[in-house]
């Protein structure tokens, strides 16, 4: 098995194990997809670093165009380390910025903030005012559209905490039009996270739009509708057709948007890194337990929570098949929590301990889940760029894990 032209065995010998591996390729791909999909529109793609937070992988993109959608100061300060010139190219999601966040934002100069409630404007407002910097913002609206995900990861309804209801969004637009530190810039909608179907994005789309129009009669004209992200991938391999999956997409936008000329912002994030990612584990033990077959890897629910956390599918596949018939096992790492599994009763090619596994379609909420639990060093993370791999994100040690604890209290 590969990625791109290099084999995981050879990557796994070099970097050791557990090993996220990336396709540098891959996500550029998805990139220029996304960005050549509207045609004449003018789109700017802002790829959601929550996704995959690596800064090479935020420096590639970068150079490639990409803005980003950030939900935290800690995520500015990334994309800042990885592309100093991409500020401009940012835009600052999520329901609780702090002062100081808003601030560093500020002066960052970003793009726009997509607020999430009335009291976050008028504290934008103040920050902007003592900074004597000029916030640019869009409200974020709930369009009250349902769509087909698992429920943590499901945002664009009425009862969520996301957002503001789209029925209230004109009033407050025309409550701060006087304001001379809140600059109307955008209105942005992001309705969850891995929904297979266009239709809703198409749906919210729609909404947003006549509230575009009404906010235009009303004499407050903006640059930018942001549609978010959320477009699902297939999990289960197979025959997936990513550029199709795209183009679907856009079309439902375009349709949805129809007549209007303004700016077009977009926020994917799991579609560009998840494919193009997977966690390489060594099997360490198979075991059986009554009637279970259980094979132990080397990585664990701290490396890649997504089974744990959302019942997500990973496909598992040995990276040098055994000849031999399958068998039903349960895949699960060494972390003391029966929820520690990537796959239950699944249907696997035979393995035996030493053994090298692939978990697919990694690349996307994988590391950037990852913890310590259990103290269990973070993987070392690798890009593979045409014929060459680089080491992106070095294993952590132990002494890493221990360093920011106090022992004894200084007298
Ligand atoms: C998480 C998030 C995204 C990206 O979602 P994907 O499902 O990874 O495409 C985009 N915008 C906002 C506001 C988000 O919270």
């Amino acid at each position: 098995m590969h990625c791109g032209a290099i084999s995981l065995e050879k990557l796994a010998r070099q970097f050791g194990t557990p090993l996220y591996v990336y396709s540098a390729d891959q996500i550029l791909e998805r990139l220029r997809i996304f960005q050549e999909a509207f045609g004449d529109r003018d789109t700017l793609v802002c790829y959601a670093v929550k996704a995959n937070s690596a800064l090479a992988i935020l420096a590639l993109l970068a150079a490639h165009g990409a803005g980003f959608d950030i939900v935290s100061g800690g995520e500015l300060e990334r994309v800042l380390a990885a592309a100093p010139d991409a500020a401009a190219r940012v835009v600052f999601s999520g329901v609780g910025k702090t002062p100081a966040e808003m601030d560093f934002a500020l002066e960052s100069g970003i793009l726009e903030f997509n607020v999430e409630s009335e009291a976050e404007l008028h504290l934008l407002a103040d920050r902007a005012r003592r900074l004597k910097r000029k916030a640019r913002f869009a409200l974020r609206v709930n369009p009250d559209v349902f769509a087909e995900t698992h429920p943590y990861i499901s945002t664009g309804l009425r009862e969520h905490k996301f957002g503001i209801d789209i029925r209230r969004a004109l009033a407050i637009y025309k409550s701060v039009a006087g304001n001379r530190w809140l600059e109307p810039h955008g209105i942005s909608v992001h309705i969850g996270s891995q929904i297979r179907s266009a239709d809703p994005f198409g749906a919210a789309l729609e909404r947003v739009y006549k509230l575009v129009r009404q906010l235009d009669r009303a004499g407050i004209p903006l640059q930018s509708i942001d549609a978010g992200g959320g477009l699902g991938i297939d999990y289960h391999g197979g025959s997936f057709d990513a550029a199709a999956k795209i183009h679907e997409y856009a079309q439902a936008l375009d349709e949805a948007l129809a007549g209007y000329a303004g700016r077009l912002l977009i926020e994917p994030g799991r579609f560009i890194v998840a494919q193009a990612g997977a966690l390489v584990a060594r099997v360490l033990h198979v075991k059986r337990n009554g009637k279970k077959t259980f094979v132990i890897t080397d990585a664990a629910m701290n490396d890649l929570i997504r089974p744990a956390l959302y019942q997500a599918h990973h496909e598992i596949v040995p990276v040098r098949p055994r000849a031999g018939k399958p068998r039903v096992v349960d895949v699960v790492g060494p972390v003391c929590e029966s929820g520690d599994f990537f796959a239950r009763d699944r249907n696997l090619a035979p393995v035996v301990p030493g053994d090298l596994i692939a978990l697919l379609d990694a690349g996307a909420y994988g590391m950037a889940q990852s913890s310590n639990y259990n103290t269990r060093p973070r993987p070392a993370e690798v890009l593979v760029e045409g014929r060459k791999a680089r080491l992106i994100r070095r294993r952590e040690t132990i002494a890493d894990l221990l360093a920011p604890e106090i022992l004894t209290s200084e007298k």
